[in-house]
């Protein structure tokens, strides 16, 4: 039987980690932090895999329907994150030969005036997928984003967020299910990482990422545990776990302690840091994310300590882990949504 890591023999990945802990004693905490032992869960690979087996059905769909499939964004305000990750996903899905357009509102937009263009959107039969960028602005409410969530028409929701594929993905039927998750499971399966019959502990428990991650995990028949803020001894509880996903947004906050040796650690956290001092704690001067944080004036971090990387047996860095996958599934959804749209054909 394979263990997390994807070693055939578990008992050899808990003495590895065993030596590098070791080891990590002797040398001290600098020493310890260069190891990188952990097999990387490279998200940018896996990515470029599903684009590229997509692609056949993008071009049979654009053959058949004298159209590619398209997207419709919808960004509310100028949120600088929102905007990297929606210029991203118009590229990724420019590339792939989908069509995406981008809806713009000013961040003065009413919660009116965004659902009218939602509902525009559900009408048009040019749109097969509809995304609205979170998170809205703060004055349209705290309900806001399920509101939305709710006026999307199921079969256009290529971020499964809509109830109805939230109840489908709860049954184990779900045909568009939040990219974010479903991303990470083609990351785990792809670098052979035995979920069947082992224990994943889920830290986070929302809507788009903890609570549809561990649904997607219980249906691979792993025993799953769900963590929170009011979870006690959670370094504890999640050092149970095979596979860990950290989806919190508090950089760092996995510490070794947090994880059981040999262990599959998946990192979705993204918390832009500008903060000198938290950086040059996480990162050595000579690093890479050193030299990034220095050029840029930020960073983004992940919830994972990059110690981390001494005891897990595989582990997803931050970047090039979760994100590349979230925008794959997106594209891929889109396809899922146009071909189910006409009938179901691929
Ligand atoms: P969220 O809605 O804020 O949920 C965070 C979860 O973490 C909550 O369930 C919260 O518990 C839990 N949590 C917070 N502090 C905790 C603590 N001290 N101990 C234990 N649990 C704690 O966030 P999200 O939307 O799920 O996103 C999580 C992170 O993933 C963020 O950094 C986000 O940017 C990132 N993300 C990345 C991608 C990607 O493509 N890379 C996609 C989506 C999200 P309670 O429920 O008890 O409050």
């Amino acid at each position: 039987m394979k263990s997390a890591c994807g070693h055939t023999e578990p008992r050899t990945c808990e003495s590895e980690a065993r030596d590098r802990r070791q080891l990590a004693a002797r040398v001290g905490p600098r020493r310890h932090r260069k190891m990188m032992a952990a097999k990387i869960l490279d998200g940018t690979a896996v990515a470029n895999q599903i684009r590229r087996e997509v692609a056949p059905s993008v071009e049979a769909f654009t053959a058949r329907a004298g159209r590619p499939p398209r997207l419709g964004i919808v960004l509310v305000g100028n949120n600088p994150a929102s905007e990297i990750y929606v210029s991203g996903k118009l590229k990724s899905a420019g590339e792939a030969g989908l069509r995406a357009d981008l809806e713009r509102l000013p961040a003065t937009a009413t919660l009116d005036e965004l659902l009218a263009v939602v509902e525009r959107l559900n009408a048009s039969d040019a749109h097969d997928g509809i995304l609205v960028q979170s998170p809205l602005p703060e004055a349209m409410g705290d309900d806001a984003e399920r509101r939305v969530f709710d006026v999307i028409r199921p079969d256009k929701d290529v971020d499964g967020f809509h109830p109805v594929n939230v109840g489908r993905l709860v049954q184990n039927r779900g045909t568009l299910v939040a990219c974010t998750p479903s991303g990470i499971i083609e990351l785990l399966e792809r670098s052979h990482v035995t979920i069947a019959g082992s224990r994943a502990v889920v830290i986070g428990r929302s809507d788009i990422v903890g609570k549809p991650m561990a649904l997607l995990l219980l249906h691979r028949h792993a025993t799953v545990t769900v963590c929170h803020s009011r979870t006690p001894n959670l370094a504890q509880v999640a050092a149970e776990g095979d596979i860990l996903v950290a989806a919190i947004g508090r950089p760092a906050f996995v510490t070794p302690d947090f994880v059981k040796p040999g262990a599959a650690v998946v990192d979705v956290g993204t918390t832009q840091v500008t903060d000198r001092a938290t950086v040059e704690k996480l990162f050595p001067p000579e690093s890479k994310r050193r030299e990034v944080f220095e050029r840029r004036g930020s960073l983004v971090v992940g919830d994972v300590h990059p110690d981390v990387a001494g005891v897990a047996g595989a582990l997803s860095p931050v970047p090039g882990g979760v994100g590349p996958l979230t925008i794959a599934m997106l594209l891929k959804n889109t396809v899922t949504a146009a071909i189910l749209r006409a009938g179901g054909a691929g």
